[in-house]
């Protein structure tokens, strides 16, 4: 049994992206913090007490700077098969298998494609140039890159 080709990659785009939590949280004092031991509940008046205790400091939390990069992984895996060309880095690999692929099958590009597309926020190779699309029959994993490129704001 042939190993299939495997290439993983990291993408980091310099553009500004938020650190913004979705959702404000401030730091809770170890008397807030739950408890596994028994203890009574407080009642009503005592849990909005203590919840209006600690609500300024969840909205005075100060919002975060945002990063000047962004940063985004890859991972493709393709099986090998016979007679089929082996593109990695869009170099043409003499060998008596290939990768079995809709398109060239270049693990190295579909990998930092895949980076560059997370980086951006988008969904993955597979969605934006799907398999069922017959634009992309064959088609050399270039026109991905320069795709997901062309996505970005450079
Ligand atoms: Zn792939």
């Amino acid at each position: 049994m042939a190993t299939a080709p495997y290439a993983s990659s990291l993408f980091l785009a310099s553009s500004p992206i938020s650190t913004a939590p979705r959702i404000r949280a401030g730091p809770c004092p170890p008397s807030a913090q739950p408890s596994l031991r028994l203890r009574p509940r407080p009642s009503p008046a005592a849990a909005a007490a203590v919840q209006a205790e600690h609500q300024p400091a969840l909205t005075a939390a100060p919002k975060p700077p945002a990063l000047p990069f962004r940063v985004g992984h890859g991972f493709d895996l393709h099986r090998l098969e016979p007679d089929l060309p082996l593109i990695i880095g869009g170099i043409n690999i003499p060998h008596d298998r290939g990768c079995e692929a809709h398109s060239d099958g270049d693990v190295l590009l579909h990998c930092v494609v895949d980076a560059i597309l997370g980086a951006l926020g988008l969904p993955d190779i597979g969605q934006i140039f799907p398999d069922s699309d017959p634009r992309w029959k064959g088609a050399d994993s270039s026109v991905f890159m320069r795709e997901a490129v062309s996505f970005s704001s450079f």
